[in-house]
């Protein structure tokens, strides 16, 4: 029987906010969220506003997520995030491998990978992004860039671990540019994502990994998209920088 998957909000900062910002948001938020039980809500920043994040996220709902980190452990690489420094800080999730990671700063999928490894090593919750530079839909030539994305992001994650990634689907044209992809090419291409899944791991599995969409995600076209079948959640920019309509996304999930 197929699991319940629990939808989830995330926002994605990005490079947007201050310290001094941070905890304003979360005051304007907590109250209202105690109505959506059902929802989990993330909130990812920058590292230097996760203590005041997590600060003020205390004794509410809203989980603190970063927006990358090394893979490393410790040692002598300047100005890098360790995964055990997030840990240390009660971090619950971490953004991995984004769009803007992979095209301007170079990461490829090795590197999300042992990202990905580091992060289920200190009890962090992946979030994974997926890119695709040009959607193809069902023309299953190019569905090879995703495919792939997925399969060697998750090389060497037993099924075990899987259940607790999170998979984000974020087509690199919809990203900050007002334009999703309509709901049903979104439906497809997360289909096609858990497909791969389940050929890699097995059908509960694929069935447990929550796989989000992201990209020009807004109030006015979130629920068409959170109404299809495999998506599980959306990944906001943009939209997410103003804590009501943030509200206003957790109430529609
Ligand atoms: P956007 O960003 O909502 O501004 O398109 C989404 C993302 O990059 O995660």
């Amino acid at each position: 029987e197929m699991m319940k998957r629990r939808p989830l909000v995330v926002a994605n900062w990005k490079m947007n906010k201050l310290p001094s910002e941070s905890s304003a948001y979360i005051k304007h938020i907590e109250k209202e969220l105690i109505r959506y039980p059902d929802v989990i809500s993330v909130l990812a920043g920058q590292d230097v506003l996760l203590p005041a994040m997590l600060k003020a996220a205390k004794e509410t709902s809203v989980a603190i997520g970063a927006e990358n980190m090394y893979w490393q452990e410790k040692g002598a690489f300047t100005g890098e995030t360790s995964p055990a420094a997030l840990e240390d800080l009660g971090v619950t999730y971490v953004i991995i491998g984004h769009s803007e990671r992979r095209n301007y700063f170079r990461e490829t999928n090795e590197m999300v990978n042992l990202k990905a490894i580091a992060a289920i090593a200190h009890r962090l919750i992946p979030i994974i992004a997926i890119d695709e530079p040009i959607v193809q839909g069902d023309d299953n030539d190019r569905s090879h860039w995703v495919v792939n994305q997925v399969i060697e992001s998750l090389e060497g994650i037993s099924a075990q671990q899987a259940q607790h990634v999170i998979l984000a689907y974020e087509p690199t044209a919809a990203i900050g540019s007002g334009q999703p992809i309509t709901p049903e090419l979104a439906e497809f291409s997360l289909r096609r994502i858990r497909l791969t899944l389940a050929d890699m791991y097995d059908w509960p599995t694929a069935n447990a990994i929550r796989i989000m969409y992201g990209g020009s995600v807004k109030p006015n076209n979130a629920l068409e998209l959170m109404r299809q079948p495999d998506i599980d959640g959306v990944l906001v920019g943009d939209a997410a920088l103003n804590p009501d309509t943030f509200l206003e996304l957790c109430r529609l999930a």
